[in-house]
């Protein structure tokens, strides 16, 4: 059972884990982007960080909302509301059936495809997301999942970009880790550290 107590700790482990990649973010989408990434993140997650003690007093449902208004509201880019929509619909989705955390995970990035209009495979931050379901869904532990995580970052290296701005580059988008996988898995390892 998850509950507000891991979505605060989760929620101080993203912020920090963003903030201390922010360069490296940064610098990944200024390779293939427009070099704004770590910046979007850190201030986004540094707002629902200064945010921990309303958001914190909800019931995870209702507080995984919040995350995503939040998120929606402060990120910008492309990534504030393909990140708040992930965070939405989890709170949508736990609202009516509590619990069921892979099938409203799944649910969630889903949403994210579509907000997107994007899939697997196109050199953005689904190409972790997603593998990340079929890993929770077979029933993998923590740090395998963990793992499929780091190799899915690993893989965006050499795909092309076909969604984003870093679409616009073609063949060039090759040989950079997408900034997107890559903030996903801070955000995957961040929360895989606090939960039970
Ligand atoms: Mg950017």
């Amino acid at each position: 059972m998850i509950e507000s107590s891991h979505l605060r700790a989760a929620i101080v482990a993203m912020a920090t884990t963003v903030s201390a990649h922010a360069e490296e973010l940064t610098a990944l989408d200024s390779a293939i982007g427009d070099g704004d990434h770590g910046a979007n993140m850190k201030r986004g997650f540094d707002a629902v960080a200064a945010d921990i003690d309303t958001i914190g007093a909800k019931p995870l449902a209702e507080a995984l909302k919040a995350v995503g208004t939040k998120l929606v509201m402060t990120v910008g880019g492309a990534s504030g509301p393909l990140y708040g929509t992930l965070f939405l619909t989890l709170g949508k989705e736990l609202a009516a059936n509590p619990e069921a955390y892979v099938a409203a995970y799944r649910k969630a990035i889903d949403a994210v495809a579509a907000r997107g209009k994007s899939e697997i495979n196109q050199k953005t931050l689904l190409d972790v997301l997603y593998p990340v379901a079929d890993a929770l869904e077979a029933g993998r532990s923590k740090a395998d999942v963990v793992e499929v995580a780091r190799a899915a970052v690993a893989g965006t290296k050499d795909r092309k970009a076909i969604r984003g701005r870093a679409s616009f580059l073609g063949d060039r988008s090759i040989g950079h880790v997408d900034p997107g996988a890559r903030s996903s898995l801070l955000l995957i390892e961040a929360v895989a550290g606090v939960l039970p």
